[in-house]
């Protein structure tokens, strides 16, 4: 075992601190990564602090992994050496169910094998004794179908984000075909809404940001969005009454559905990827206008691929604040105000140092 410095939150309760935990050296079809940069997720606060319910503790948080291959199994044929990948939200399924053969692994119906807060899997099945631990340290182990191929050309603390913030707005974006002129509106410009302006405008969309905070108006316009409307002000859901074909809300704390489903046109789309606790829905706000409202979860790893290789062709990735791990509390606490522009990125280095671990 290959005993590895990370930081990891003791309880739902406390602040994450240094905590040392075991690697397993590469199985025939494992690779070892050296995690370089980890992006920091809203997802690793709710569960850190157990708003999901359930939560395994201790628990190294960390879904947005990018790093260098630094062993490979023998039996490895994907991967060598010194190659650039990324780690996303899982690290294995069970690979027969019908949504892991069609390459939807996060709908694995044996359940994914979650990155950190789940299990390993022991024979394919998950195994409650072997606890995934996540980026906030300095190296994993994972199976070479679970790895990512980050391209050449995008910065690599840059890239760790589009990990979950990037496949998670991509995929949506995706399915319901956002191209030229759509008008769309990204709910909540954090780490998720900020990637969704920048792939959506890729895509050739109209966007405009919807922010409960007016002073992120400059930068959402920097950041390529067409237009920009405060939800403080309340006047704003009247005067854009059936503006969007397509509202993807990213929003991480509770809020009204109804009232951004009436900012959808007739036959408009409404996707849900932000995950605060459970709100209220009227069917009158679906049933006037024929709307849909839907949710999407990460994406599988082809379409993640896929979504690495868009960002390399179109010059997208994620704006960053690189902070040392000894920040992560601080960091945490400035993502529940709002205050981070637009992810905070680990650099992992700083878990290295001997005083970190
Ligand atoms: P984040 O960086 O903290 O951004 C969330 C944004 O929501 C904030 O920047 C803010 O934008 C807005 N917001 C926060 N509190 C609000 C409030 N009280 N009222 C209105 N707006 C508020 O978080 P993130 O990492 O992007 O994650 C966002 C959500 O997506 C989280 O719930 C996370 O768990 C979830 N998530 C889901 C998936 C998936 O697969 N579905 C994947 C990753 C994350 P403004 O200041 O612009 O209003
Ligand atoms: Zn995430
Ligand atoms: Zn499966």
């Amino acid at each position: 075992m290959l005993k590895t410095p990370a930081w990891a939150a003791p309880s739902a309760t406390e602040p994450l601190a240094p905590f040392a935990i075991e690697r397993r050296e590469p199985g025939p079809h494992e690779v070892l990564i050296d995690i370089r940069y980890c992006g920091v997720c809203h997802s690793d606060i709710h569960q850190a602090r157990d708003d999901w319910g359930g939560s395994i503790f201790p628990m190294v948080p960390g879904h947005e992994i990018v790093g260098t291959v630094v062993k490979v199994g023998n039996q490895v044929e994907r991967w060598k050496e010194g190659d650039t990948v990324g780690v996303g939200c899982f690290v294995d399924s069970c690979r027969h169910c019908e949504a892991c053969l069609d390459g939807e692994e996060q709908f694995c119906s044996e359940g994914m094998s979650v990155t950190y807060n789940g299990y390993e899997r022991t024979d394919g099945k998950l195994d409650k004794s072997r606890p995934t631990w996540g980026g906030y340290s300095t190296r994993i182990t994972v199976d070479e179908n679970y790895v990512l191929r980050v391209p050449e050309g995008i910065p690599l603390d840059r890239a760790a984000p589009l990990l979950c913030a990037g496949i998670t707005t991509y995929s949506p974006l995706r399915r319901y075909d956002v191209g030229k002129d759509d008008k769309v509106a990204v709910v909540g410009l954090g780490g998720l809404g900020h990637m969704g302006v920048k792939l959506a405008k890729a895509m050739g969309a109209h966007v405009t940001v919807l922010s409960h905070s007016p002073g992120k108006r400059d930068s959402a316009l920097a950041l390529g969005a067409d237009d920009f409307l405060s939800t403080r002000d309340e006047d704003v859901f009247a005067q854009h009454a059936g503006r969007f074909d397509f509202i993807l809300d990213t929003v991480s704390a509770a809020h009204d559905y109804n009232a951004y489903l009436g900012l959808l046109r007739r036959d408009g789309t409404m996707v849900l990827v932000g995950l605060p606790e459970p709100q209220a829905l009227s069917a009158g706000s679906l049933i006037r206008g024929r709307k849909r409202l839907t949710g999407s979860l990460i994406g599988g790893i082809r379409e993640t691929q896929e979504m690495l290789d868009f960002c390399a062709e179109y010059g997208v990735a994620a704006d960053v604040e690189v902070i040392g791990i000894e920040q992560i509390n601080e960091a945490y606490e400035r993502m529940l105000r709002g205050d981070v522009r637009y992810r905070f990125v680990i650099d992992n280095d700083s878990l290295r140092k001997p005083e970190a671990a």
